[in-house]
Formats: structure tokens, C-alpha cells, sequence
């Protein structure tokens, strides 16, 4: 029996930015995930500029060592492509200088990416790690929880439980009682592909609102060795309302779709393609309670128009972290103490939530989409200020108003 003060469960982005913020606390910890890494994680595989941010803040040595794997792509903008397949390129930056600046963006497979994390996890030595253990048992204790793995070969008792355990978390669905609420909730598919034409050279990433998939997305993301990340997500209640099969979905984009067959002829998908549940942060839910909390998809934390869920297990992670070392000061580890992580979460998160929501709502009017961009194409002027909204918060809350739109026909 290890006791300790924070066992975390989960050695995602979530359960890893948790352990270091709280090794570089001085705060010792027991980290578990069921995998053997390198492990695979149905993804996306994009990484914004939160991840690197908080690396950095945490340790320049570690954005330093990330910098000088070969296994990512800098990426420095996106293209999104309206349903009447207006196609605009959205630089993250202006006059951006690939020699000069660090990219605002990566794609990286996760089965690299996560891997990272866990060596960086291994170069600490507060941080007790434990692979290839599954817990399957999780029950309250008189210090706080206690956790027992399938096998029998490990018991742990803790007074703060952080599960990071991911989408599927049974803690999260079951004893924090967070039900998964369809919708409020996307499903995704993705495929690795080889040799898919039309790449941009400065590896925008593509954001693609097929008619089809209204009022989701089909998504090209370039990876290094000329390999690609290519998807569809959708919400969970249109997928189930119109019975859609996002499989075969993904194959008629990629094969029969008139704007995409091109660009795939004589692309090779590499492995399989592989689908995955995304919690999304569309709805406040209480993600802490006596003795735990919530980080990442375990808390539901998943930006619900982008799907962007590492930059959150981050931020999560690290407020996850502060709030243990104010329990462990106070010796409080009660829900009505441990509230404070839900309002610093609602906080740093919310706005960025609720505009997201808003946006995703609007991305379900084809019509909107295409006025929006019809503003925006071949306007310079426009492309400039919503290059502006990556960095700048209070400038994107203009996206969704009506008045905006106004402003920037005119700039026309
Ligand atoms: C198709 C798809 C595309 C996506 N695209 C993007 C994207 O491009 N960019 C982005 O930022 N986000 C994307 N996301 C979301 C992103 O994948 C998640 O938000 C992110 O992985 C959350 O990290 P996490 O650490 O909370 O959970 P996870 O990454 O799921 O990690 C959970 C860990 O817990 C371990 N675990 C689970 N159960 C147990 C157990 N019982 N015992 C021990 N260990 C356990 C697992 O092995 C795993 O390592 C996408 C999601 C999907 C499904």
C-alpha cells in the first residue's frame, strides 16, 4: 500500500501537465496510467499555442527539448473552407517569420506527443509513475479515496484523487456523477494518410465545412515525412438524430466527394481509421468534489467548436495542481473548499466556452458560414483582423456579433 497526499490517474496531457506543475511545486506525487508508452490516443494531433505557453511557463527546458524532436510540424495558420468552398487562409500571425518566430502551432502524433510528456515525467524524481497499470477499483478511505488496479499488484491511498483519466472515465460518469449529455458531446473519426495532395507549404491546418457534415467539420491536418491527419467530428445528438455513420463518412469525403477525391487519388491511408468520444465544455458541470477533481475530458473540458481539448487538460492540470497545494496547506480537502478549482476553471475557461458554443451553434446556419466568408475572402483588410483574434480574446467575442460583420462588409 504507496500512501501518498495527489495520486492522478491518467498519464494523458491532463494527468502529466498535473504531475510536473505539481513537481515543480515540490509537491511529490503517484501517477498511473493502463498503457505501455508509446501509446496511441485518437486525435486530432493539432497542439495551439496554450500547450506550448504553459510548457514554457512551467520549464523553458522543456519547450526547448519539444522544439528539437523532429516528429511535428510547425504549423502557422489554418485555412477554413466555407460550405460554398470559399477557401480563406488565416495566418496565426501577420508577417509571421518561419526563421525568426516560434511557430503558434504543431501537429504531432500522439503517440509522440504523449510519450514526450511521460520521458518528462520520468526526469523527475517526485513523481512515483506506474505504467501498465489499470485501476479498477476506487473507493472512498478515511484519508480520502483508495485505488486498487486489476491485478491486485497495486494499492494506493491518497487524500486528493485527480482522475485524468479521459473521456471514458467510469470515476468521472459514476462517482463525480458527470453523464455523458449528448448534446454536449461530438463524436470523431480519424485516418492516417500518406501523400494527400495540396498541402500548404507552411502547413496550414484545414478546417473544411463540408455541406454534407453541417454543422460539423472535415479536418486535413499535415504531419511530418509528407503523412497527414485526416477526420470528421460531428455532435453526438445530430449523428444520432440523422443516423449518421462518420466511418463511411470519412470514406466518401476522402473517395467519391467532388472537392476532395482529387487530392486523395493516389494517397495511401496508413492503419486504421479510428474513432473516439469528445466530452465537450458546452455545459457548466461541477468538476470537483470531497477529496477529488476532475482534469481534461474527465472533466468535459473539450472546446465545443474546435474540438481542442490538449490546451485544457493543460490548464486544468496546472490549476488542478494549485489547488491541491491549498488543500494540503489548509488541510481542507472538502468539496466546499475544493469548489475554488471549479471557479478558477470557470474563470480561466468559461468565456472562451461559452464564445465557442456560440460559434459552433452558428457554424449550423450553411448560410451564415457562407456570408461570413464571402466577407471575408480576397479582403486583406479582414484577413488581418481575424488573424488578430488568435491572440486577442476580446477581439474574437466580436465574432459573433452582428455588428462586427457590418463593420468589416464595409471595410470591403
Ligand atoms: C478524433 C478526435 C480528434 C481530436 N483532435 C484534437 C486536436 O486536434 N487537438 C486537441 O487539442 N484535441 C483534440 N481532441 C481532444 C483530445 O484528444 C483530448 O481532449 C485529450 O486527449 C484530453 O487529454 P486527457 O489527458 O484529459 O485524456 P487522455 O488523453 O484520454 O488520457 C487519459 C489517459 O488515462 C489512461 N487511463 C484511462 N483509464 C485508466 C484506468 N482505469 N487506469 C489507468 N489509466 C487509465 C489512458 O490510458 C490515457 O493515457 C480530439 C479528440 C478526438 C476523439
Amino acid at each position: 500500500m504507496i500512501e501518498t497526499d495527489v495520486c492522478i490517474i491518467g498519464a494523458g496531457p491532463g494527468g502529466t501537465a498535473t504531475a510536473l506543475k505539481l513537481s515543480y511545486m515540490g509537491i511529490p506525487c503517484v501517477l498511473i496510467d493502463k498503457a505501455a508508452f508509446p501509446r496511441d490516443k485518437v486525435c486530432g494531433d493539432a497542439i495551439s499555442g496554450k500547450v506550448t505557453t504553459l510548457m514554457n511557463r512551467l520549464d523553458p527546458q522543456i519547450l526547448k527539448r519539444f522544439d528539437a524532436q523532429a516528429e511535428q510540424t510547425d504549423v502557422w495558420g489554418l485555412t477554413f473552407v466555407s460550405p460554398n468552398g470559399k477557401a480563406i487562409a488565416l495566418p496565426f500571425k501577420q508577417n509571421y517569420n518561419k526563421h525568426r518566430d516560434a511557430a503558434p502551432g504543431y501537429v504531432s502524433k500522439r503517440l509522440e506527443f504523449d510519450n514526450f510528456l511521460v520521458e518528462e515525467v520520468k526526469r523527475r524524481d517526485n513523481i512515483d509513475l506506474h505504467l501498465e497499470t489499470a485501476i479498477s477499483a476506487i473507493e472512498r478511505s478515511e484519508r480520502g479515496y483508495r485505488l486498487s488496479d486489476e491485478e491486485g499488484k497495486l494499492q494506493v491511498d491518497c487524500k486528493i484523487l485527480i482522475d485524468a483519466s479521459g473521456a471514458h472515465s467510469t470515476f468521472s460518469r459514476k462517482q463525480a456523477g458527470l453523464e455523458k449529455d449528448l448534446n454536449h458531446h461530438a463524436g470523431a473519426v480519424r485516418a492516417y494518410y500518406k501523400n494527400v495532395k495540396g498541402l500548404h507549404s507552411d502547413n496550414f491546418i484545414e478546417l473544411h465545412f463540408v455541406k454534407e457534415l453541417t454543422p460539423g467539420y472535415f479536418w486535413i491536418f499535415p504531419l511530418p515525412n509528407g503523412e497527414a491527419n485526416v477526420g470528421v467530428g460531428m455532435r453526438s445528438d445530430i449523428v444520432k438524430k440523422r443516423k449518421v455513420n462518420l466511418r463511411k463518412m470519412l470514406d466518401f469525403i476522402v473517395e467519391e466527394h467532388p472537392k476532395f477525391k482529387d487530392r486523395f487519388e493516389g494517397a495511401e491511408r496508413i492503419g486504421k481509421v479510428a474513432g473516439y468520444g469528445l466530452p465537450l465544455g458546452s455545459k457548466t458541470r461541477v468538476i470537483s468534489g470531497d477529496h477529488f477533481m476532475l482534469v481534461g475530458d474527465a472533466g468535459h473540458l473539450i472546446d465545443p467548436l474546435t474540438g481542442e481539448g490538449i490546451g485544457n487538460a493543460f490548464y486544468s492540470g496546472f490549476i488542478a495542481a494549485e489547488q491541491a497545494e491549498q488543500c494540503l496547506l489548509k488541510n481542507d480537502f472538502s468539496a466546499a473548499f475544493m469548489k475554488a478549482y471549479d471557479v478558477r476553471i470557470k474563470r480561466v475557461l468559461g468565456s472562451e466556452m461559452k464564445l465557442s458554443y456560440k460559434m459552433q451553434r452558428m457554424a449550423s446556419y450553411p448560410f451564415l458560414v457562407n456570408a461570413i466568408a464571402n466577407i471575408i475572402a480576397g479582403n486583406q483588410k479582414v484577413v488581418n483582423v481575424i488573424t488578430g483574434m488568435y491572440t486577442d480574446f476580446n477581439l474574437r467575442e466580436q465574432i459573433v456579433k452582428p455588428a462586427f460583420w457590418i463593420k468589416m462588409f464595409l471595410k470591403k
